[in-house]
Parts: C-alpha cells; structure tokens; sequence
C-alpha cells in the first residue's frame, strides 16, 4: 500500500462518524441540530459530499451565547492553576488526534498533509504556550502616587465570540480559542462554512480535557447569518475574526449597536522584495516557499516579488523552473505540495485572474491553467512583466500566484512595497543591513522579517496595518485584547478632599 493509500484507507474511518450522523452543533456541552436546518460539507478533491452540517441562525447563537454567559463565572474564577492544567491536557488531546486532525483538514480544504500534520501540531503548541501564561495573566501594576497606592489587575473580558476563516482552520482557530480560554473567557466559535470537520473534532478534544460544558461552543453556519447574529448578540462581549477585509469592516458595523471590541486579522497582497546583493538561493526558495505552500490561501504569503532589475532574468528563469516542478496531486499524497483550491467558488476566482493578468498585459510565465476535472487543482503560477497597478498586483488572490514586479532603486521598491491598500507582512531581501534597517523601518507592514520566511514565534505580536487588520495576537498581546485593565487606588486618608456645601 502506498503512502497516499494508506492515507485515504485511515481518512475512511475517520470520515465514517460524520457520514452516519452528521456535524452537529455544541452548545452547553449538548449536541444540538441546527434551526435552519443543515446544509452539505464537500471535498475540493472530488467534489464529493463529506456529510450534512448543522445550519445554525440567530436562535442557535443566542443560544450558545446563554450558555457561554452562565459558563463564564465559574471558568473565570476557576484557580489559574486549574485551567492551566485543563489547556495542557486539551494540548495532549490534540497530539494524540493529529493524525485524525490533519487528514480531516485535508479532505475538508483540499490543503496537502504535508503542510496540514505540522498545522495540526501547531494547534497544540497554542494551547501549551498560553496555558504557560495563564498564572500570570492577571498580574498587573503597582503605581504609588504621593496620596494613592494605585494597583491594576486585568480580568477576562467575558464571553466571546470567535469567526474563522477556512484556510488551515484547525491552527487558526486554536491560536484565538487557546488565549481567550487562558484569559478565563468563554467562547462562542463560529467556524468557517467551507470547513466545519475540524472544528468539531478540536470542542471534543477540549471536553474530553475537562473543559466544563458551555465553556467552548461552536455553532455552524453561514456567516450572514450565524456570523452576523454572534456580532449583534449582547452578551457576547468581544469578536476576535480572522478573514476577509470587506467581512472585517462588516463585524465592525455589526457590532456597532452594542459596542463590540473586535480584533480584525484581515487580507494580504505582501510584497517579498529581493535585492541584487541578497543570498539568491535562500531568497528564492523562501519566496517559492511563502506563496506556493499551503496552496497560497495563506494571509502572509508573498503573494508580489518585487525583483531588482539587475538580477531579475536570472532569478525569474529560476522562478520558473522551479514553479514549474512543483507537485500538484492528491492532498493525501505526503509528497503533493500543491492540493486543491478550498471551493468552487474560490477556484473560479483564483481562476479568473489568468486571464485578467493576460488583459492587463502581463506574462504568463508559469501555470496558468486548471489540472484535470475531477477537483478544484490549478497549477502554481507566476506573472511576470507586471506593473504594480494592475489588478494581479492589487488583489489579494489568495491561491498559489505569484505576480514579479521589477524595480531598479531602493526608493522604487519601497513606493512599490506601500503602494497597496493592505499592510500585513513584508519580506526584505537584502545583505546590507544599513539598507535593511532604512527599509523596514518605512515598510507599511504589521510583521517584517528580513532574509527570511515566516517564522511565527509565539511571543511576538501578529497582526496587520492598513487593510489588512486591527489588533495583534501572540504574547500578552492576546491577554489585552481578551481582558479588561482594572485600576484600583488606595488612599492613605491624608489627602484633602475639596468640600463642596460646607460654608
Ligand atoms: P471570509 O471573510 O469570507 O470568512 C471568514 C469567516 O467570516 C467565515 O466563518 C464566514 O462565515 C464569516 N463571515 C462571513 N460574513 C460574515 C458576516 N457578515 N458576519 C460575521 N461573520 C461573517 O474569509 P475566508 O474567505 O473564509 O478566508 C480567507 C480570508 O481570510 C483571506 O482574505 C485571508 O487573507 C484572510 N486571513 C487572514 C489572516 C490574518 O491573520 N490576517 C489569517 C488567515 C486568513
């Protein structure tokens, strides 16, 4: 048996609990249908049904929305200690599922296992690394003033409400759900529709841990409507989303009217900007890796090369080979690097952007075209011969395309670099650290890394400018978004206190 098959033979008794009762919704510890109904979970890798989803509405949130508020007090006055060991053990549940886990996100987003058994892992680093944080937490500060001893402590802001995206769900939903747990919050998950398996598997996992019931939930369905409903909901106190620009400027409205705290991880279109005195090779396989892994639906992938013009022949030639050898196939396959895109929906967009990049006058150098029929496979493609105010340069495509922008100056590639409505990651590609440190510092990005890849450290701050988002998570970064700063000052009962009504 090949490995792919062996794959495939393990995913089939994974996939058998979701064909005989569906994905319900679990709300308050219970299995719970949907109120709209159901509606049908697909695989990108033959277009094949996985199994019916709970549909959940405004009912099925407001719900779940109940249940996270009576849960909060007794999980946020739980002893650090004790919820810390809770999240350790939710770590291990995940280690001991992460082959489950990763081939459910792999049938479910078409993602290649390859990427998706090292995402699942990730997941239960999350949840480590915050339970690590979680006695420290409500620490605060001592401020002495001349009259007033002055404390700060922070306290969970209550339940809230978390929206994800379907682009490697697992890791991304733990990396919101393991804080705000951390942090002594309840959370409402309103996990992607494109992608619920996984979801399911991660409230099980937890409860199984020892999570009480209502502590975690997750209600499926469609965004407009169990998305929207987890904004508006009044008991819900903040909204951590992770997702499309245009979505996170529609939480930020739909929160309006009850004053929601929304943490916003939006779209990218980032630039990986090479000079011609950079380590080539290295500059090269990181920018193959940052927008052709995880099949290029990946917020931080180097989705603009921005190629010096004195080496770009050189380098685009080698782009192309490259591009060109990229393996395309069965996600399940350990050696596919490149799966199929998420959905329909999303194929076709990526799709259209060949033939846009052709209007626009660019070149298609490498891809360009679907692969076979039977899923949603495209070939990596790169355009080259692009200007930056083209729409292949513009838009966040979000699939494995690359657009190569030349520029002949420093002072060029950083007008390049900013010239774009969103600002999450930039790639600087240089040996001159003088240049290095002048670039990065007018970079318009949330996160830079210079000669490298993306190499998340969980203690430093993620999260975009502009477009691409408000808020940061990692460190205690997460801890301020999820709690409240509460000051308390103690008076020394010698201070004068004014006397208003007594002449
Ligand atoms: P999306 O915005 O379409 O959907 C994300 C989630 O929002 C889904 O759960 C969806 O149901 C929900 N949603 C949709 N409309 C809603 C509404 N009106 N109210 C409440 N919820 C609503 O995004 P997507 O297509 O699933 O994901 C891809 C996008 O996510 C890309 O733009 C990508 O860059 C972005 N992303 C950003 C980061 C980051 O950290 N900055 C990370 C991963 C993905």
């Amino acid at each position: 048996m090949t490995a792919r098959d062996d794959n495939i033979h393990k995913l089939e008794s994974y996939l058998q609990r979701f064909r005989d009762t569906g994905i319900k919704n679990r709300i308050g510890g219970a299995d719970t249908d949907g109120s709209a109904g159901v509606f049908q979970s697909t695989s990108p890798v033959d277009k094949s049904v996985i199994c019916d989803v709970a549909e959940g509405n405004a009912a099925d949130i407001d719900k779940a929305a109940n249940a996270a508020h009576d849960a909060f007090a007794d999980w946020r006055d739980l002893p650090a200690l004790e919820r810390k060991k809770i999240l350790i053990r939710i770590a291990e549940g995940i280690e001991a599922r992460a082959e489950e886990i990763a081939l459910c996100e792999c049938w479910d987003t078409g993602q290649a296992y390859k990427f998706m058994s090292k995402a699942a892992l990730r997941g239960a680093e999350n949840f480590r690394y915050f339970a690590d944080q979680v006695v420290q937490a409500r620490d605060g500060q001592h401020l002495q003033s001349p009259t007033l001893m002055n404390i700060t402590t922070r306290v969970p802001i209550g339940p809230v409400g978390v929206i994800t995206p379907w682009n490697t769900p697992f890791m991304l939903s733990t990396w919101k759900i393991a804080p705000a747990l951390a942090a002594g919050c309840t959370v409402v998950h309103k996990p992607a529709e494109a992608s619920p398996l996984t979801a399911r598997l991660l409230v099980e996992i937890a409860e199984e841990a020892g999570l009480p019931p209502g502590v975690l939930n997750t209600v499926n369905g469609f965004g407009e409507e169990a998305g929207k409903a987890l904004c508006e909901h009044p008991k819900i106190k903040a909204i951590a989303f992770v997702g499309e620009s245009r979505t996170g400027s529609l939480i930020t409205k739909q929160g309006a009217d009850t004053l929601k705290r929304n943490h916003l991880e939006l779209g990218g279109k980032n630039p990986v900007i090479v000079f011609d005195d950079a380590d080539l090779d290295r500059a090269l396989d990181a920018a193959i890796f940052m927008i052709y892994s995880i099949n290029g639906e990946r917020c931080t992938s180097s989705s603009r090369l921005l190629i010096q013009d004195t080496i770009r022949e050189e380098f685009e030639a080698k782009l192309i080979e490259r591009v060109n050898r990229i393996k395309v196939g069965h996600p399940l396959d350990p050696a596919t690097e490149i799966g199929p895109l998420v959905t329909e929906v999303h194929f076709n967009k990526v799709t259209s952007y060949f033939d846009i990049a052709k209007q626009d006058g660019a070149t298609v150098a490498a891809g360009g075209e679907v692969v076979g029929e039977e899923g949603y496979f495209v070939r990596p493609t790169l355009f080259t011969q692009a200007t930056n105010q083209m729409r292949i340069a513009q838009e966040e495509i979000f699939g494995p395309v690359l657009t190569s922008i030349p520029f002949s100056t420093e002072e060029e590639a950083l007008q390049i670099a900013n010239d774009i409505p969103y600002g999450l990651t930039g790639y600087v590609w240089t040996n001159d650290l003088t240049r290095a440190l002048r670039f990065t510092n007018k970079l318009e990005a949330g996160m830079i890394w210079v000669n490298s890849e993306n190499v998340r450290h969980l203690p430093t701050p993620f999260g975009g400018v502009k477009a691409s988002g408000i808020g940061r998570d990692g460190g205690d970064w997460s801890f301020e978004f999820y709690m409240e700063q509460k000051h308390i000052g103690f008076a020394t009962g010698q201070h004068k206190i004014t006397k208003l009504g007594a002449n």
